[in-house]
């Protein structure tokens, strides 16, 4: 089970868990905590107010959070159990604050540095929770995730080793899960095989939760967050966007890779290994009963599941008449790209040009520098892709022409399409200013006006036996 920041974002919220988890007791469950919410950005800001030489801000933003989470602490546990719960609490906020003076004495905030600073974050919310369950009854025990999840030391975006990772966490986590006891984990970070913090990017403690449930090969996953499920689209964007009550691994993996903040991109790998159904659920509605991600599509009617939508995207655009067909030349393309460790989402080619898409700020400048070494080359920022996702999709005659024609009434200009490359999903780019009103008019015309999607009953049950914990 793991709880993301807002439901951990204070006493109440906390107090919510620890009665979701008490539901959950007779299935052996492990609990994996964010950060209370916002916190990892305040301690990024922290970070960076330490890196730039600013030892009172940084101090005093330390202070604000050291204020909040023993205030957290207090209201959860009582004066008692607090006077224990305090000295350890206070213990971290001391050491994080000589790591901001040392940060100012060097005067540089490096990516393993910023791991360090931010690993706090996780770190304390987890002992809070763990007090706050044992304070109400349950036998719950912290372990600490930095020493379960071993990573590279690739810091703010590390990949787990798994052949390190898997027997730590059968080893410290299933013998207390055998003799009865909660597990308690930060989410998000980890350490390098010689113990150097890492973390596993922003939005990482859902793939923690999903390392943690394949290891120790979970009847489930849950992640449970503060909206009801997996939307048709980001509510945010489209109030009117729907719970979707099944969603097979490929359409959630395209949707969490395609900006559906909902889950981390990284996190259905483990669970897709080991066949475990994820689930999506709400702590503020926890009676709701969310989104269940499965290997097998669900049968339903309607031509898409999902829209998602990544902004903050460029478009690089590649010219050279001549050399474009001759052999070699795309792989010296991407080579610069790979060179630059920038991952390349949407791709097209004509005969003499290339036009792709990436990450803005990743590194843009240098690769055009690169780039122009051989061709004319060009980027076109604050772009964003819209990406429909659905196993109907194939077999669907006419439904391109459905989706531009929606697009086009909104006089909305389409920059790059691709379709095919995977057979559940179209993408398009289109300017970033344009994608609250493509979003809703693609709502408007497959979410509001086709028949409810509705599930096709299937005799067998793919749930899976109860004998295994649920993380
Ligand atoms: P947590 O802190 O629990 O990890 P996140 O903020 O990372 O929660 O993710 C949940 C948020 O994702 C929701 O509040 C919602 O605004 C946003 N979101 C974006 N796209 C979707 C979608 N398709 N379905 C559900 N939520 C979405
Ligand atoms: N606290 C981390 C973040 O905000 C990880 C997470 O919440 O999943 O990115
Ligand atoms: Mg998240």
């Amino acid at each position: 089970m793991k709880f993301g920041g807002t439901s951990v974002e204070d006493a109440q919220a906390i107090g919510r868990v620890a009665e979701i988890v008490r539901g959950r007791l007779r299935r052996r469950p492990v609990v994996v905590v964010s950060a209370m919410a916002k916190v990892t950005d305040q301690l990024l800001a922290m970070g960076r107010a330490a890196g730039g030489g600013d030892l009172p801000a940084a101090l005093e933003r330390s202070r604000a959070l050291r204020e909040r989470h023993l205030n957290t602490a207090r209201e959860l546990v009582g004066p008692e159990s607090f006077s224990q719960l305090r000295p350890e609490l206070e213990h971290d906020f001391d050491q994080q604050d000589e790591l901001l003076r040392g940060i100012v004495a060097v005067g540089e905030l490096t990516p393993r540095t910023t791991d360090y600073v931010v690993s706090f974050g996780e770190a304390i919310s987890s002992k809070i929770v763990n007090a706050a369950f044992q304070t109400r009854g349950i036998n719950s025990t912290l372990v600490d995730a930095r020493q379960c999840v071993i990573t590279d030391a690739n810091y703010t975006q590390a990949t787990p080793l798994f052949d390190e990772t898997n027997p730590r966490i059968l080893s410290k986590v299933n013998p207390l899960v055998e003799a009865g006891q909660v597990v308690v984990m930060g989410g998000f970070i980890a350490s390098t095989s010689d113990g150097v913090p890492t973390t596993l990017g922003r939005g990482g403690s859902d793939f923690s939760a999903a390392i943690v449930g394949a290891a120790l090969e979970a009847e489930c996953i849950e992640i449970w967050t503060d909206v009801d499920g997996m939307l048709t689209t980001d509510p945010r964007v489209c109030p009117g966007a729907r719970r979707i009550k099944v969603v097979s691994f490929d359409e959630a993996a395209e949707m969490a890779f395609f900006g559906a903040k909902v889950l981390h991109p990284a996190t259905l790998l483990p669970a897709v290994q080991k066949n475990i159904p994820v689930y999506v659920l709400n702590s503020r509605n926890p009676k709701n009963k969310g989104t269940c991600v499965r290997k097998r599509p669900p049968g339903r009617r309607g031509s898409f599941t999902a829209i998602a939508t990544k902004k903050n995207i460029s478009i690089v655009s590649i010219v050279s008449p001549r050399m474009l067909l001759a052999h070699g030349y795309l792989h010296k393309v991407f080579e610069v790209f790979d060179r630059h460790r920038c991952p390349v989402d949407i791709v097209s080619t004509s005969e003499v040009s290339v036009s792709l898409t990436v990450d803005s700020g990743r590194d843009v400048e240098a690769i055009m520098a690169d780039l122009r070494r051989f061709a004319d080359a060009s980027c076109e920022d604050k772009m964003a892709i819209v990406c429909l996702i659905g196993e109907n999709i194939r077999g669907t005659p006419g439904v391109l022409a459905k989706v531009f024609t929606a697009v086009a009434e909104g006089g909305i200009n389409v920059r790059m399409v691709s379709q095919g490359a995977s057979e559940i999903n179209i993408s398009f780019v289109i300017e970033e200013d344009d994608v609250a009103e493509a979003v809703r008019r693609l709502h408007a015309r497959f979410f509001e006006s086709e028949p409810k999607q509705r599930r096709v009953k299937r005799a067998t049950a793919w749930a899976q036996a109860v004998t295994a914990p649920v993380v």
